[in-house]
């Protein structure tokens, strides 16, 4: 098992799928889709019946029951894509076949080193297989090495029919990088009543809790006079915009919070005295919470139209997905199973609530409760991003394990 996942991972990682919040399209860049065609191709070379790639780039396979009872349909999701944060191309993976604890030497031209200096968590590996990048790209573990896991898990059912399992719908899917990731899933088309996106990180990992979030814009108006006559005329749309700001509280940002708390996070504030726009992302666990925190941007801005003038002020508040613990909670069986999958097979399993949001954020709102679990992979969306091959095969067990316990409780 260990050498089919090298194997498909290092294959998956030297498609370039870095993804583009610029482009309109569908998946957002042509790799995207190179990889799809390929993985299908691999999904049918395996033995996967009703193996589809849509237009859009989503793939989906199944895998048949063959069990006489009655399981519901489950499905196993990862991401085809990479992060846009730093390239994808030419990627070249190193595998280290066992990690000896040290210095970890990723590129010597350009002394780029993986240390657990930087990285305290690395001296953990010790003795693991790891894959790395060579210094000069990301590695693309986030998320190729969830399509290796789900890939090999679901050819070890097919040589494994005693392996006794429900109906498994297996898909992967373009651009959650740039949250679009379920925009034109088929929720309808893939059948499966739960399932599980393999988009985690280190071993353990099991998430169903994410943010509520919304972006918001201010845009402030000015008026701009000449600085030497100015006096009772000007009006400084910056510093309209700084005192905005200076009434959020301080300390409710992400450089000063963590585990449950949310935060207003100031993305970019652009402006000259003409016209300032400053533009936030809000972020809250709570829903009430996080309706309070739009409800705060909201009555500031009219204090300001009320204090300036109606025109100086404008804004807008847009919601981008939910959490989806709302959804999952009522089914949260789906979350005991994979625990005890991972109990099973000696994980510790780590359930923590995700300060971001997942596809499965959107997917549980669509109608398909989703939680995640692990890949292995650290460091995710740079030249230090690395994975364990062990972990990645310990991942594919619990694949295969939530696969074994859905049948034996039905
Ligand atoms: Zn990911």
């Amino acid at each position: 098992m260990k050498q089919e996942i090298i194997e498909r991972l290092t294959r998956y990682v030297k498609v370039n799928t870095q993804s583009d919040p610029n482009s309109d399209t569908c998946p957002s860049t042509p790799g995207q889709l190179e990889l799809a065609n390929m993985l299908a191709e691999e999904l049918k070379a395996i033995g996967m019946t009703e193996v589809t790639v849509d237009q859009n780039g989503y793939v989906m396979a199944t895998l048949p029951a063959n069990t006489e009872k009655e399981v519901p349909t489950i499905g196993f999701l990862a991401h085809l894509d990479t992060a846009t944060e730093f390239t994808g191309e030419n990627v070249h993976p190193q595998l280290i076949e066992s990690y000896d604890g040290g210095d970890i030497i990723l590129n010597h031209e350009l002394s780029i080193v993986l240390s657990p200096a930087d990285f305290p968590e690395l001296a953990g590996y010790k003795g693991h297989a790891l894959i790395t990048t060579d210094g000069t790209t990301l590695l693309g573990a986030d998320n190729k090495a969830g399509i290796a896991e789900i890939m090999t898990a679901m050819a070890y059912l097919i040589q494994h029919p005693e392996v006794k399992h429900g109906e498994i719908r297996v898909a992967f899917t373009p651009d959650e990088e740039i949250g679009r990731g379920p925009h034109k899933f088929d929720v309808d088309a893939f059948r499966a009543k739960y399932a599980y996106t393999v988009d985690g990180g280190p071993l353990g990992e099991l998430e169903y809790e994410s943010f509520n979030a919304a972006q918001a814009k201010i845009i402030f108006k000015g008026k701009n006079v000449h600085p030497g006559t100015a006096k009772g005329k000007m009006v400084n749309s910056i510093k309209l915009a700084m005192e905005f700001h200076s009434q959020l509280p301080a300390h409710e940002a992400p450089e000063h919070t963590e585990g449950y708390e949310g935060f207003y996070h100031l993305l970019s504030f652009q402006g000259d005295v003409e016209k300032t726009t400053l533009s936030y992302i809000i972020r809250d666990f709570d829903r009430n919470a996080f309706e309070a925190r739009k409800t705060k941007i909201t009555e500031l801005a009219a204090q300001f139209q009320e204090k300036y003038g109606k025109e100086r002020v404008e804004w807008e508040i847009n919601d981008q997905y939910y959490n989806m613990r709302e959804k999952i909670e009522p089914v949260k069986e789906i979350v005991d199973i994979a625990y005890e999958a991972m109990e099973n097979l000696g994980i510790e399993p780590k359930v923590s609530p995700i300060r971001g949001g997942t596809d499965g954020s959107q997917l549980s709102y669509m109608g398909l409760p989703t939680p995640n679990i692990f890949t292995g992979g650290e460091n995710f969306h740079g030249r230090y991003e690395y994975i364990s091959v062990d972990n990645m095969v310990k991942a594919t067990q619990v694949i295969i394990e939530i696969a074994k316990l859905f049948e034996q409780k039905a």
